[in-house]
């Protein structure tokens, strides 16, 4: 029968007669599981490779279809695979065997038909790799591939979106508004007093408050919807597929919502959140992906420059204020040599004597084109771009020296206040600049007065109460300014060693007008009194005002109706004017 068969496709070295071989033995003990079926595809011969790889007798195996021990969902491939090798190819073919008690195997089977002379199929011979442990590896590569890929695009905290997905992400999301003509919106969310937080409870509680801003988010809207942590305590959502701006609207109002509900379960305490939120539209006309963060972080700037906790839309005239901003960045630095700084001055006076009691110095920035700038607009600039303690060491030298001047021409003032900032009540130096300036003066100390806000004290609590502390211990006075205005001021009063409050313009202007009013101050006066500290009232405009402070029990004004911040020369008239 062999000799009618053709050669079979193995070939052997010249120089070794087959017949030589113990073929049966060489076969059997192969290490590669090797079967020989016949035409209809019932095992013929199978090694004991086989029988290993297959954990079946070989007995068991013998005459039996190969299709019998063929996985269900592979047996009709395995069929055509055989009707295949019929027509004289070698082929290949993975497939899942049934090792006992249907245990999956899964093997590569290479399959050489073997034809005789009138080209039919009389047998088949096969080897069985074992594609398990391939598999396994290919599944572990697969695995880490795919946890790569998900690091790689994912923040590791929140488990949020990061930026590059949110990017990528965002640039699809215009490109879909684009085709179908579907608004969408993207919203830049700022967590309000994070860095205090994170500051006063130690990062695992900064982290905790972040996990559960990404959870509030994250459920707060749809599935569809791409939330995304941007960078430090910000974050970005993409909304697809609305309607109209009233849908943001609602949308903006939930997450809103959301975040305002006190956290449990961190830090010691239940903590008050609340985010700032800056949205911008686009549509099927938008193009820059890029362009639509950069809007909607100037929305949410504007809300926090606004008071925070609040959601506000981009528009063309925030980015005015924003290049006007930028430009006056660039120009501050110029201005750090206190060339073009000015500080004013605006006397105190005791209401009922007419005396000066002291002067407050008020910075102004004299723009060499745009004129002057208020204090209000480039504070917060300098503060930001890491100007300021340049600035006030420059306000507390002049003042300091301005002060020596009007000593040694003889006028009776009590003291001179500069005001300072957040970042200086931060910083270890402002210390240091108060005693140099005041030496460099020849100025007593209890003649300087430090004005800071509550607002300020409450940014970095624990480093203000210390140089609050280091201040006092220098024999300067401090003042509490805009009394009244922060969410705690009493607390502030009664946690620091404040000689004076400065009550907010916002109560003496809203005095007269309704008998509450009036009773807040004379409450504010009562408490201060109790506490050993002076009170000044601030922005004091018309007479009727004077009139009622007086009444309430504060003598010490500042404001318009006396006169308003004046220079140099002008304070000097005024407090000469006053001493008559
Ligand atoms: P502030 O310390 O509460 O100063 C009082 C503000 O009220 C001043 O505004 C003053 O010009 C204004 N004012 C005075 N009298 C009246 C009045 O009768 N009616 C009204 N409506 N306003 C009056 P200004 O000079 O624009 O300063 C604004 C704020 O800028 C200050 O508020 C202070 O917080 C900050 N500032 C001023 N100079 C400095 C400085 O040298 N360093 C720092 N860090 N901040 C400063
Ligand atoms: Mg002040
Ligand atoms: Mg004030």
């Amino acid at each position: 029968m062999a000799g009618e068969m053709m050669q079979p496709r193995v070939s052997m070295p010249a120089a070794t007669p087959a017949s030589a071989l113990p073929q049966g033995a060489l076969f059997d003990t192969a290490p590669v599981a090797l079967l020989c079926l016949d035409e209809p595809g019932n095992v013929l011969l199978a090694n004991r490779a086989v029988a290993r790889l297959l954990g079946r007798a070989p007995a068991y195996m013998q005459h039996r279809p190969l299709i019998t021990m063929v996985h269900q969902a592979d047996r009709r491939r395995v069929v055509s695979h055989l009707m295949r090798l019929a027509q004289g190819d070698d082929v290949e073919i993975d497939i899942v065997l049934e090792m006992p008690h249907g245990t999956p195997l899964p093997v590569t089977l290479l399959s050489t038909p073997i034809i005789d002379a009138s080209g039919s199929l009389r047998f088949s011979q096969h080897a069985l790799l074992d594609m398990s442990r391939r598999r396994e590896v290919e599944r572990t590569l697969q695995q880490t591939a795919a946890r790569l890929d998900h690091l790689a695009h994912h923040d590791a905290l929140t488990g949020l979106a990061n930026r590059y997905l949110m990017e990528d992400r965002l640039a699809q999301a215009v490109a879909r508004c684009r085709r179908n003509g579907w608004l969408g919106a993207l919203v830049f969310v700022d967590i309000d007093r994070f860095k205090l937080y994170n500051d006063t409870y130690g990062h695992a509680t900064g982290d905790a408050i972040l996990v559960e801003a990404a959870t509030r988010l994250s459920l707060a809207v749809r599935e569809q919807d791409t939330v995304c942590r941007y960078s430090g305590d910000e974050f970005l959502v993409i909304l697809e597929n609305i309607t109209s701006q009233a849908d943001v609207d609602t949308v903006l109002g939930k997450l809103r919502e959301e975040f305002r509900r006190p956290v449990y379960g961190v830090a010691d305490r239940a903590l008050e959140l609340s985010a700032s939120f800056g949205a911008t539209l686009f549509d099927r006309n938008t193009r820059d992906a890029g362009l639509l963060i950069k809007q909607a972080d100037l929305a949410m700037y504007e809300v926090k420059q606004n008071g925070q906790d609040a959601v506000g839309y981009y528009s063309p005239q925030i980015n005015a204020g924003a290049e006007r901003r930028r430009l006056l960045e660039a120009d501050l630095a110029q201005a750090l040599d206190g060339s073009q700084f000015e500080l004013q001055f605006q006397p105190q006076v005791d209401a009922a004597s007419g005396r000066v009691k002291g002067c407050e110095a008020l910075l102004r920035w004299h723009h060499p084109s745009r004129g002057l700038i208020e204090p209000s607009e480039f504070i917060p600039i300098a503060e930001h771009r890491g100007h300021i303690a340049q600035i006030t060491g420059w306000a507390l030298v002049t003042a300091c020296q301005a002060a020596r001047r009007w000593l040694e021409q003889g006028l009776a003032f009590e003291r001179i206040a500069v005001n300072v900032s957040a970042r200086d009540l931060s910083s270890p130096y402002l210390t240091t600049q108060v005693a140099q300036a005041l030496q460099h003066a020849g100025l007593p100390a209890d003649m300087l007065e430090i004005e800071v806000t509550e607002t300020s004290v409450m940014h970095y609590p624990e480093v203000a109460a210390r140089t609050l502390r280091a201040l006092a211990a220098t024999g300067v006075k401090l003042a509490l300014d805009d009394f009244g205005t922060g969410y705690s001021s009493l607390k502030c009063l009664k946690d620091h060693a404040f000689d004076r409050i400065k009550i907010d313009r916002s109560f003496v202007d809203a005095l007269g007008r309704h008998a509450g009013n009036d009773a807040i101050v004379t409450a504010m006066v009562s408490m201060a009194s109790s506490l050993g500290v002076e009170v000044v009232a601030e922005g004091v405009e018309h007479p009727g005002q004077r009139v009622r402070l007086l009444d309430a029990g504060v003598p010490l004004m500042q404001g318009k109706l006396f006169t308003p911040p004046l220079d140099f020369a002008g304070a000097i008239r005024f407090m000469v004017a006053a001493a008559r």
